[in-house]
């Protein structure tokens, strides 16, 4: 605009000047987009001076070029960002200051180089000031929306800064920690100390909110802070407000803020959770209270129903054993089938009772880990091939060892898993695995597997059904019985070996149990008793054996077996009546009941044992505890047979017994 009226008014110089001062600006402007913030800022700054002193200097003072400076002021303060570039806001206006300082002394008044007309300085004057007044009023007031969008983007902050801090759900109190004074708190911890106002706890003193105790604990934290070594401080407390004492999951922060020590106190309040906890707590306590009963119900009921059982047992058996018209033998089947089953499900109970609450120990006796698992191979196979199913042993060549582990357990492992994959199969066949992984000269790493293809399990099952009377299929237990008790069992018997038991399995194509277990390796490895002796021993002429029983049932089925392999039995009814019978008579072996009235069977073998140190003892026992043999033997035992006894078993135990004597003698 004031190039085209300087060219109306003939003033080609200055407006040569203004031309070339646009285009130092629009340098400046470039410069300025390209980020070279500073240098396009010392060019428009030194331009406008350089500028303005021309033109003064061209159209002399009175032409009023100087009034231009006013707005030049304002341009200053509002293109130099005071708080980022103080400094340079400083250089700024000193180098103006002394280009105006120049400016008035070196322009002349009236210049008359350029402006010929005397009348034209008055027309220069007022559109000078026209300008100046124009551009000083829109950059007053650009400043004035500038300061006005910042006031408001401020506001705005602090609001959304208030309304965090207001809603959070810790109470937040802030403390001057140099006087020990709250200075500031949010709505939060109005509610928690139950105040109206935040008027009524800034300004008071920590004491009257917090204890000495806390106190003490705020002076620790701020005194870190003084010593450079600030460090947050997060625990419970309980804090009292003017209704309530209740806790608090407190988190202190120690912060500076221009010089002056602070905490910040967050108090979040936890006392429906600790509520909650201790409520849990009790119930669980309960809880256990109950399962321990029930357990102990469970054991109890078990071990009672045990005895009557070993009756029907027993009785059973010898009937078997016993003349009996053809018609009855399906019913004596039935008999003995369904009381061991029923056995075999209070031995299930017991079991899982124990395990439940951990009572459960293994043993570790030296097992010869083929001969073990032949042992199993010969119990299965003829079940599977009465099934007309294929039943294959794989163990490694190299398995030729002897571990120390809890046969019995071990072997309640494989028959529960082989039960099961004998009771789900149909066609084709059930394989055992054993291999070596890895081993050393004391541990060795054994893989052990069953497998079958029978009727699989479907893939969304194959959790649940290690799980406590869970099975597959709601059907399972009318097709194939069960109470799916045993898998929760063997997971569990093998988790105590430290091993997992896991599961592969495709409905309809079969399933493969697996688990791998490191067993330690027996270094002393024993010679044992020839077992095949043993087993074709079938009578025991001339043999002399006490039997100590004081139940008559059990006396009668032990004294009938006896007789049956020819040995001469003679019978004590307790403890007492068992000392006296064993010295007034040799006996090859004795059998005693470990509960009797009026002396039990240890302390009666004790005395036996006086009277004949060698000779060799069974206990006869209903009960089952850990680590029994061991036990047993340290009493002078050297076997024991479990009620109801298998005959088999006493067979063998009382013909190993009779070997080993009569190989020492
Ligand atoms: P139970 O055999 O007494 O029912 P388990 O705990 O031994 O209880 O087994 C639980 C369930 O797992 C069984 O009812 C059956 O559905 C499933 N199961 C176990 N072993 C096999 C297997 N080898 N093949 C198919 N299903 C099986």
């Amino acid at each position: 605009m004031s190039v085209v009226s300087y060219f109306a008014l003939s003033l080609y110089i200055s407006a040569l000047i203004n031309l070339s001062a646009g285009y130092i600006f629009i340098l400046a402007f470039h410069l300025n987009s390209k980020k070279r913030f500073e240098l396009a800022r010392i060019i428009a700054i030194i331009n406008l001076n350089l500028y303005l002193i021309v033109m003064n200097y061209m159209e002399g003072l009175r032409a009023g070029e100087y009034l231009l400076y006013f707005p030049y002021f304002l341009v200053m303060a509002m293109v130099i960002d005071v708080k980022r570039s103080f400094a340079e806001l400083k250089f700024v206006y000193l180098i103006t200051i002394v280009s105006v300082l120049l400016c008035l002394n070196l322009s002349p008044y009236e210049n008359y180089y350029q402006v010929r007309i005397a009348g034209m300085f008055a027309r220069l004057y007022t559109s000078n000031l026209a300008i100046s007044l124009t551009l000083t009023t829109f950059f007053s007031y650009f400043i004035f929306r500038v300061n006005r969008d910042h006031e408001e983007a401020i506001l705005k902050e602090k609001h959304f800064v208030d309304t965090i801090y207001n809603t959070s759900l810790d109470g937040v109190l802030i403390m001057d920690a140099e006087h020990r004074r709250i200075i500031g708190c949010n709505n939060r911890a109005c509610e928690l100390l139950h105040i109206r106002q935040k008027k009524e706890i800034e300004g008071t003193a920590i004491e009257e909110w917090f204890t000495s105790e806390h106190i003490e604990l705020f002076k620790t934290i701020e005194g870190n802070l003084e010593n450079q070594r600030a460090k947050d401080w997060q625990g419970e407390l309980a804090l009292t407000s003017a209704e309530r004492t209740f806790f608090a999951f407190v988190n202190i922060v120690p912060f500076r803020d221009l010089e002056k020590r602070f905490l910040k106190i967050s108090i979040l309040d936890i006392s429906e959770i600790k509520t909650a906890q201790f409520e849990l707590m009790k119930a669980k306590q309960k809880a256990e209270v109950a399962s321990q009963a029930k357990s102990r119900f469970l054991s109890n009921m078990s071990h009672e129903l045990r005895t009557p059982l070993n009756g029907i047992i027993g009785t059973s058996n010898l009937l078997l054993q016993e003349n009996y018209l053809p018609e009855q033998k399906s019913h004596l089947d039935i008999l003995k089938y369904s009381s061991e089953h029923m056995m075999m499900l209070i031995n299930e109970i017991l079991d899982f009772g124990k395990i439940e609450v951990g009572k459960l120990q293994l043993g570790e006796h030296p097992v010869d880990l083929r001969k073990f698992l032949e042992k199993i191979n010969l119990q299965f196979a003829a079940q599977a091939h009465a099934k007309k199913l294929g039943f294959k042993m794989d163990i490694d060549e190299s398995l030729d060892i002897e571990v120390m582990t809890d046969e019995t357990r071990l072997n309640q492992v494989f028959s529960n898993l082989l039960a099961n994959a004998l009771k789900f199969t149909h066609y084709g066949e059930i394989t055992m695995v054993a291999k070596k992984i890895f081993s050393t000269s004391q541990k060795a790493t054994i893989q052990f597997m069953v497998k079958d293809t029978g009727i699989g399990i479907p893939a969304n099952k194959q959790q649940e059904i290690f799980e406590s009377f869970t099975q597959a299929d709601v059907n399972t237990t009318r097709k194939y019985g069960g109470t799916g008790l045993g898998l929760a069992i063997t997971k569990k018997l093998v988790s105590l070996f430290h091993g997992e038991l896991k599961l592969e399995s495709e409905e309809g194509r079969g399933s493969t149990f697996h688990f791998t277990l490191k067993l330690a390796i027996n270094e002393n490895r024993k010679q044992y008793i020839n077992e095949d002796r043993v087993k074709h021993l079938s009578n025991f002429p001339g043999v002399k054996v006490m039997v100590a029983e004081d139940n008559a049932i059990n006396m009668s089925i032990a004294r009938r077996f006896l007789m049956k392999w020819g040995i001469e039995v003679k019978e004590a009814y307790n403890g007492k009546q068992a000392v006296d019978l064993f010295s007034q008579h040799v006996f090859d072996l004795v059998l005693i009941d470990l509960e009797m009235p009026e002396m039990d069977g240890i302390t009666a073998l004790g005395e036996i044992k006086k009277i004949n140190p060698a000779v060799p003892a069974i206990a006869f026992t209903a009960a089952v505890y850990d680590n029994m043999r061991a036990d047993l033997l340290m009493k002078g035992f050297m076997e024991f047979v479990p009620k109801p006894f298998r005959p088999e078993d006493l067979h063998s135990k009382i013909s190993m017994l009779l070997t080993a004597k009569s190989s020492t003698v």
